[in-house]
């Protein structure tokens, strides 16, 4: 890891420093931007970024409460001067600074760098060219770390012992490539392609594409496809880049620098070529398109830099799909699995030990370490497996499971209690799944170790229909709509009916390290079941029931004040416990005839009766918009808001100390940012609809399951209960185990549903059962166990509602508790 003093990072990125004792002489070997993720708190430095929808500065006091004493800020706090040892840099911009960082850490290496760019297929050709080349000292950027702040935080991963470095850059605005340019300074360039991803800045592809090739400027060579018309004209233009540097390889044209003949093999592809007077011929195992051109583009940069000797060749026929995304799992005994065994590297390890940290609370009682031997070539393995041990050191990893040769061989760097075995093979033979009860197991392996095998043992056993629920794209959700409203005005997170069906405590826990500022539930068991999952956040309980008042008190959950009988019950019982102070909120009626105080004399009583006590303080007072997403509504909408106004002010008025309004739901901020009040309340657009159709408002469940059976059938012939679905020529059906037991809607029935399989849509057929539905795959080419989406990205919840005249609101709390959530996070 490179080391600088505080005092040189502030020289480099400009910044001041104001320091609190002779912290400016210590030397820092670590960056970060994400508590999760630090480590080694004594020397790291904390970047806090700001973007339009978060700030790092937020994290700052926890941070310094878990030892981090260096921090980039751009705003200096009064608060800081008291935190002793502490010392801050202060730039403009700390994204920028970040960069200069970065950029100033690639300049003292001389190394052949490539910049790998394009609209899909970045993080696959990088893994793959990183496999293909394992034997050498090749740094890559980890995961697919190719933004603003991915790649610096990439770069700054470069050391002395590497020969290689892969890094990948994306970009969704123009004015980005030449930053990312300055900091990664690729020695080789790769173009992937153009196509649609990330476009809705631009106004068309020649403009994303002049904006990519950008990063090629300072290139010796250009690897690109030559069968990419758009990509192939606008380099021949020699803007960018001399014709000479250019290097274009096809499948069609032989006259390319590097023409590919491919011919189907089985399942797979024989590729075969000529170059600088030598045949190659590699094996590879995919034939679809995408992966193909992958697989050009890795093949004409190992050509081209003379790094194919019979080992790599070998190695394409063992390539595998890359998965991107960690995965976390329900374990056997009640553990919590993280799967991330797709490569193994010391900087991908930090990243997934940050992750076993960040999940690991309460109600989990050790931390598990399932780990690999580890690919890095360019160090020793003392010296690898020494820093690993310290990894898993101050990471306080309770217990390691070693798995290869080479780990075990240095078995006595790690703690006592470690075990180490000599293949997955050998672990299975021995493992006894009863032996892990209650723990975080992360599973960090390489590729070749198949830790697949042991997640399949370990995980707990569900039938196969999952409810995916995708956690950057709900962050994602909760920082558009937190881009809507004012920084300081606050956000109350609707995590009732577990979460809109995605989860409890999980969904509760990311929203807290988001820092929401409140949560609200319907009930006061959902918010005990928060409490009991460790959830500190405020709690609001939206319909609070006179039997549960103690409970609530007991789990300091606030109740919301609907009417003057809750009111006088829940003095009585507070009064009897001889609690004072305790936050309540406050409903008012301004329309939806639902529950709330609905007149000026209510209010006036009610004003009267909360004067004279001081076993409540009001924290809140709200209402809620009838018709918030329909234009239809909007005057009623305003009448509403008007409303409110008039009788939230005659509390907010009488009462000396803060009380935040609110009145906003989802549609309302997307629609009314201009009466967010103190604070708003953020539901389905959180868990991905937008009501008025927003697109930036993504998708983050993914109902899904796979084919159980499938059969051919007979024109005539009908399928299922009542003989409904009928089948109008030969056919093929597949039987999928999903039925409106499981919350399929059977309003799906009969062609209704429509499904995501194999890239294609398919349709329903016949009546749902409880437990099983079939749908019509005549002409798909599926095969047993295939998967099949039948809500996500494909299948919009919003269509499936209308089509059968509900709203997304039913069909995401309507899947079943017994279908189980697995949550993905890159
Ligand atoms: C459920 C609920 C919300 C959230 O509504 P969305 O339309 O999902 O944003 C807001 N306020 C109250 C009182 C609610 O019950």
């Amino acid at each position: 890891m490179p080391t600088l003093s505080v005092s040189q990072i502030s020289s480099v990125v400009g910044g001041k420093l104001q320091s609190d004792g002779n912290g400016s002489d210590s030397f820092i070997s670590s960056i970060s931007i994400d508590s999760r993720t630090i480590f080694d708190p004594a020397s790291s430095v904390f970047f806090a970024l700001k973007s339009e929808r978060n700030d790092g500065h937020r994290y700052i006091p926890d941070l310094v409460h878990l030892g981090v004493r260096f921090f980039v800020v751009s705003d200096y706090l009064d608060e800081y001067q008291s935190c002793t040892n502490c010392s801050f840099i202060v730039v403009a911009d700390t994204l920028k600074a970040l960069q200069k960082l970065a950029a100033w850490h690639r300049s003292q290496f001389q190394i052949p760098v490539v910049g790998i760019t394009g609209s899909n297929g970045k993080t696959i050709v990088k893994e793959w060219l990183f496999d293909l080349l394992h034997d050498r000292a090749v740094l890559r950027s980890p995961k697919s770390y190719n933004s603003q702040v991915g790649v610096p935080l990439s770069v700054w991963n470069l050391r002395p012992d590497y020969e290689l470095a892969i890094f990948e850059a994306g970009i969704s605005n123009s004015g980005e490539m030449e930053n990312l340019f300055e900091i990664i300074r690729p020695t080789i360039g790769i173009l992937t392609n153009i196509g649609e991803a990330h476009q809705e800045n631009f106004k068309s592809h020649q403009e994303k594409l002049e904006e990519k090739l950008l990063l090629f400027k300072s290139c010796e060579t250009l690897i690109y496809c030559k069968d990419q018309p758009l990509v192939h004209a606008e380099i021949s233009k020699g803007i960018v880049i001399p014709e000479g540097k250019a290097f274009g390889w096809s499948f069609d044209d032989e006259a390319a620098n590097l023409y590919l003949r491919k011919n189907e093999v089985g399942a797979g592809v024989e590729i075969s070529t000529e170059f600088e007077g030598k045949k190659y011929t590699i094996e590879f195992p995919f034939q679809d398109a995408a992966s193909l051109e992958n697989a050009g583009h890795c093949l004409a940069f190992i050509l081209t830099q003379h790094l194919a000797d019979d080992a790599v060749i070998e190695k394409f026929h063992r390539l595998q799909p890359v998965a991107m995304r960690l995965e976390i799992k329900e374990g056997v005994n009640s553990c919590l699995l993280i799967n991330d065994y797709y490569n193994s590297d010391i900087n991908s390890l930090q990243i997934a030990l940050g992750f076993l940290n960040n999940h690991a609370q309460h109600p989990y009682l050790g931390k598990t370490v399932i780990l690999s031997d580890i690919q890095q070539a360019g160090i020793s393995d003392e010296q690898l497996y020494s820093e690993v041990a310290r990894l898993l050191q101050l990471n306080k990893t309770s217990h390691l499971i070693g798995i290869g040769l080479r780990i075990r061989k240095y078995a006595d760097l790690f703690e006592k209690s470690s075990t180490f075995f000599e293949s997955t093979d050998q672990f299975l033979e021995s493992v006894q799944p009863d032996q892990f009860r209650q723990e975080c197991i992360l599973l960090k392996g390489a590729r070749d170790f198949h830790f697949e095998r042991i997640s399949s043992v370990l995980q707990k056993k569900y039938h196969q229909t999952v409810l995916e629920i995708d956690l950057n794209a709900m962050i994602g959700n909760l920082n558009f709509f937190r881009s809507l409203i004012r920084p300081e005005t606050r956000v109350m997170v609707m995590v009732k009916a577990f979460s809109y069906g995605s989860g409890m405590a999980e969904i509760a826990r990311i929203l807290q390290f988001h820092k929401v500022d409140y949560l609200a539930v319907a009930v006061a068991d959902e918010g005990i079941e928060l409490r009991q999952a460790g959830i500190d956040l405020p709690i609001v309980v939206m319909n609070p029931e006179e039997h549960s008042f103690e409970n609530m008190i007991e789990f300091r959950l606030e109740p919301n004040i609907y009417s003057e009988d809750i009111f006088d019950s829940f003095r009585k019982v507070l009064q009897q416990h001889a609690v004072v102070r305790y936050p309540i909120h406050l409903k008012i009626d301004t329309g939806m005839h639902r529950l709330g105080f609905d007149s000026v004399e209510k209010v006036e009583k009610l004003v009267s009766k909360l004067i004279v006590q001081d076993e409540m303080v009001v924290r809140s007072v709200f209402s809620h918009l009838a018709g918030a997403d329909e234009a239809v509504h909007d005057e009623f909408t305003s009448s509403q808001i008007q409303r409110f106004q008039e009788l939230s002010s005659m509390i907010t008025e009488k009462l000396s100390y803060q009380i935040f309004r609110h009145i906003l739901n989802s549609a309302g901020i997307e629609r009314f940012p201009e009466f967010q009040f103190e604070m708003v309340r953020l539901g389905i657009g959180l868990y991905g609809v937008s009501l008025c159709g927003n697109q930036q408002v993504k998708s983050m469940s993914r109902l899904k399951t796979s084919i159980s059976q499938i059969r051919k059938i007979e024109a005539g012939q009908t399928v299922g209960y009542g003989r409904k679905g009928v089948a109008r020529e030969d056919s093929e059906i597949a039987v999928l185990p999903i039925g409106y037991a499981d919350g399929y809607d059977r309003r799906l029935s009969n062609g209704v549903g429509k499904v995501f399989v194999n890239g294609r849509i398919a349709s329903v057929i016949g009546n749902i059962c409880m437990d099983m539905c079939m749908i019509d795959v005549t002409g798909l080419q599926v095969a047993v166990g295939d998967e099949v989406e039948l809500m996500g990205e494909h299948i919009l919840v919003s269509d499936m509602a209308e089509t059968i005249g509900t709203i997304p609101y039913e069909i995401l709390t309507g899947i079943s508790q017994r279908v189980k959530r697995i949550y993905l996070q890159e």
